[in-house]
């Protein structure tokens, strides 16, 4: 029989075993190992948590045996005896998960303490007012953590002492004082419980032990679990340590510290230390700590000590540590030592400099970026300190990161009109947005929608232009007419000052000072290793010279996608592709399109410029028709816009009217019914490609078929669109390679891949439709109810935002083979919001797609998720 290992004393494990011993655990252990001053201890392993919960929350009777040998054998390390009149061995049990979970369970410090015990100490140590007042700590903490004394019972005792002899601070009391809070502290417990205090030290161990486990499985605990993806059944590792005391005068105290400084990746060591004083009087912040700085003046010998500890701990462990340490007496302890947290921009610093000093590789570098941090990169974030007073007042979805304020406006003519007389800051809250918004987004600082989802149009141009936008905030209302807005019942006019996060989803009443983004010398020092690293193609989706050339910036090897119908969104070019829809003839929609052609071509010439050598894909039009038709109550301007009468506009809305415009006559079903649109867009791109080859530059253009579900309809329209493209080349009198291909993004197309791969030379899955039609879920409503699905667990993510790979991702990988297969040519790649989200571009590197293509602020993001995807799956 294998004999089950329930406890390993510190050095017995080492720092990989954050499983079984938790991450406090499993480091104890390596720093006793390394010759890092740690007291002595022991850690019950996570497997004894689950056992406690299997055996209905009790502790076998084996685990309780080895509890007490391993306490003989701390006895043994530490020369002291548990329960002992003459020497007291004092223990701290603290829990210890996998992963840290800041406060979330228990600790009990100065266990072993009884009323003998107290005695021996005071014997020992000629220090009354010491022992008194951890003994009351003891009985308050064991009472409230153990055995569950409210904690208000406890409050008055020493307020009253102190108001009765006029002390301020905690330090006056004197010996007589701390005895009897702690006596008052026993008669406390005794009543509440019905029991008195118990005097066994060993059964206040087992108590403690159990307290841990329970608070693994405390409502707070559960709730933080399941906000950080930390999974229930791991449970808990429980840490038993001899105590150390900083509080035992002025030649002793304790701290907290980062090797590195977490905010900047300074190389310092930063942090705060208390002369006598126990760990949890820092976090409470009664005392002013003081900077490592100072106390460095004060105890250079100690702080050497230290500081060579810390550059040991960081050369073993390979990145910045978070430690906490004591000094008892004049000797140097470490209690906890941890990667420690960091923001993006120290996370990137740290990662190069450690590469440079050889503590990392290149890779390891790479690896060690949080990549979900480096948005704060790119966009403005909010002042840590003006966020102390900020109050949320309601939150959607978190659709495109960063920052803003402003004041809000609820119409874009308005934003408009008021940014050219005041230039003021502004926000635009909308119920949801269209391309008619387009002014509005220009001048604002960030969008609010009360409708719409990840994918909606707000949340997709939002991220496009690198603006912030909160969707789908259904606690709002919107009265535009009046001017103003409400949330859960509260007004607000126009012009009140807001401020929105993107990256939370918050919104919050009044002006929060932003910080704007730093792009670091050692940020593009990591884009290049991660460019080195990655074998994914990472590309953009940009509609503009603008976008291309931010996306160029950030890295983008082509572009992956432009939405030609976002190039109409300019109220001159709107009227015209309005004229192009509603025309219920041939020649008047060629001559609305001959108006659009010249557009195209200026743009499709520019974007190519820009790219020049590089590929660009340009998508024909995919109009979902709702979102470029007027309103109702539009119709009056627009009608005389377009020099026809209202009453004609009204019943040619009437006709177009859809129930289901995101399925309706959009993609290549718009194409397939009048065809003449794709042949305008592909002699657009291609006259536009000729006059920049002429310029001497290389152009590579593809010419990509949206929302097909056949092949047929692929074929129907590649014959159109190569036969423009042939002639105009030939006319021209050159080499000009191009490309057809199509989007997947209905269920079929995934279907029939292998047809698709015949006739595509490649494809792009469109894994917005394709979520919205594979779950059946409408990309403009399904903010309304997804919230509900999180928070019941039925679907873990929003599958807009991280796609589902179960479901969405088998449709990939299966059109993925059979194109592969019947076309070992095609270039493939994804081109939906999802290109530019972690654990997605992980998936999709293991799928063996080609390249990713996202909006142009997410490229950083993408290649270095790319680059941690080729890491992670070799
Ligand atoms: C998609 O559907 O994933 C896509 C990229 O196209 P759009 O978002 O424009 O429908
Ligand atoms: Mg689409």
């Amino acid at each position: 029989m294998v004999k089950v290992k329930r406890i390993y004393m510190f050095g017995e494990g080492t720092k990989e075993q954050k499983n079984l011993l938790g991450g406090k655990g499993a480091n104890l252990s390596e720093m006793k190992t390394m010759g890092v001053p740690v007291p002595a201890g022991y850690t019950i392993t996570t497997e004894m948590c689950t056992d406690y919960y299997a055996n209905g929350g009790k502790n076998s009777d084996e685990l309780l045996a080895d509890m007490r040998e391993y306490t003989k054998r701390l006895e043994e390390e530490t020369g002291k005896k548990f329960g002992s009149d003459t020497d007291p061995l004092l223990l701290s049990v603290r829990s210890g998960a996998r992963v840290s979970m800041p406060g979330m369970m228990d600790t009990i410090l100065n266990l072993g303490l009884t009323d003998s015990a107290v005695a021996a100490m005071i014997a020992k140590t000629g220090n009354p007012k010491f022992v008194w007042d951890i003994y009351r700590r003891f009985i308050q903490m064991f009472g409230e953590v153990v055995q569950g004394v409210e904690y208000e019972l406890f409050d008055n005792v020493l307020e009253t002492i102190k108001e009765e002899n006029g002390y301020k601070g905690d330090l006056e009391l004197t010996a007589a004082d701390w005895k009897s809070v702690a006596t008052q502290y026993l008669a406390i417990v005794a009543k509440a419980t019905g029991k008195p205090f118990p005097q066994d030290p060993m059964v206040q161990l087992e108590m403690a032990v159990n307290a841990v486990f329970e608070s693994w499985d405390t409502p707070r605990a559960v709730i933080y679990r399941d906000h950080n993806g930390i999974a229930h059944h791991w449970g808990t590792a429980v840490n038993v340590q001899e105590m150390v005391f900083g509080n035992t005068g002025d030649n002793s105290g304790t701290g907290v510290l980062f090797t590195r400084n977490p905010k900047t990746g300074e190389k310092e060591t930063w942090g705060e230390f208390l002369f006598n004083a126990q760990g949890e009087d820092i976090v409470a912040g009664i005392r002013t700590p003081l900077k490592l700085a100072e106390f460095a003046e004060v105890s250079p010998k100690i702080y050497k000590e230290l500081t060579d500890i810390l550059d040991n701990l960081e050369a073993h462990y390979h990145d910045m540590q978070d430690v906490e340490f004591t000094i008892e007496e004049g000797v140097l302890f470490l209690l906890q030592t941890r990667n420690g947290k960091r923001t993006g921009a120290a996370g990137i610093k740290i990662a190069v400099d450690m590469h440079e000093e050889g503590l990392l590789t290149k890779k390891e570098a790479v690896n060690s970026i949080d990549v979900n941090a480096i948005d704060q990169l790119l966009h403005p974030v909010f002042n840590e300190e003006a966020m102390a007073n900020a109050e949320i007042l309601t939150t959607g979805l978190a659709a495109s990161p960063g920052a803003a304020t402003g004041k809000i406006v609820f119409s874009s003519e308005k934003a408009a009109k008021i940014k050219d007389e005041t230039g003021e800051k502004l926000l635009l809250f909308r119920k949801e947005t269209s391309p008619e918004d387009i002014e509005g987004m220009i001048v604002c600082e960030g969008f609010v929608t009360q409708l719409g989802g990840m994918t909606s149009h707000a949340a997709v141009v939002a991220r496009g232009m690198g603006k912030c936008c909160v969707s789908g905030c259904g606690e709002l209302s919107i009265n535009e007419e009046e001017g103003y807005m409400t949330i859960n019942g509260v007004k607000y006019p126009e012009l009140t000052p807001f401020s929105i996060d993107g990256t939370t989803g918050n919104v919050y009443a009044g002006t929060i000072e932003t910080k704007d983004p730093e792009f670091s010398e050692e940020f593009q020092t990591i884009l290049n290793w991660a460019s080195e690293i990655k074998t994914l193609g990472v590309k953009a989706n940009a509609d503009n010279k603008r976008d291309a050339e931010q996306a160029l910036k950030f890295g983008a090897e082509g572009i992956g996608l432009c939405r030609t119908e976002h190039m109409f969104f300019d109220e001159e070019r709107i009227l015209d592709v309005r004229r192009m829809i509603i025309a219920d003839n041939t020649a008047d929609r060629e001559e609305a399109l001959a108006k659009i052609l010249p557009h195209q071509l200026k743009d499709f010439t520019e974007l190519f410029t820009a790219m020049e050598g590089k590929t660009v894909c340009i998508r024909l039009l995919d109009p979902p028709l709702h979102e470029f038709l007027p309103q109702l109550d539009e119709v009056p301007e627009v009608a005389k816009d377009l020099g026809i009468k209202p009453e004609v506009l009204e019943r040619t809305l009437e006709t177009l009217h859809e129930f289901n415009p995101m399925l309706g006559h959009r993609g290549c079903r718009l194409a397939v019914t009048y065809p003449e649109i794709s042949v305008m867009q592909a002699k657009a791109i291609i006259m536009a490609a000729i006059a920049v080859a002429k310029s001497g530059k290389v152009v590579k253009p593809e010419i990509m078929i949206p929302l097909i579900a056949t092949v047929a309809e692929l074929k129907y329209l590649k014959a159109f669109i190569k036969e423009t493209a042939d002639n105009l080349i030939a006319e021209a009198g050159i080499d000009l390679d191009y490309k057809i291909g199509t989007m997947v993004e209905t269920p079929r197309a995934a279907l029939v891949g292998g047809q698709v791969g015949e006739e595509a030379e490649f494809i792009s899955y469109g894994t917005n439709d394709l979520t919205q039609m594979t779950f059946g879920f409408s990309r403009d409503d399904a903010g309304k109810f997804l919230k509900e699905y999180a928070t019941k667990k039925i679907i873990p993510n929003d599958p807009f935002a991280a796609v589902d790979q179960e479901g969405v991702g088998q449709l990939v990988e299966m059109c993925t083979k059979n194109a592969k297969t019947s076309n070992p040519n095609i270039v493939i790649g994804v081109c939906g919001e999802h290109g530019g989200e972690p654990s997605s571009i992980d998936f999709f590197h293991r799928t063996g797609l080609d390249y990713v293509s996202c909006s142009p602020f997410r490229i950083p993001v993408a290649i270095v998720a790319a680059a941690q995807a080729e890491l992670r799956n070799k």
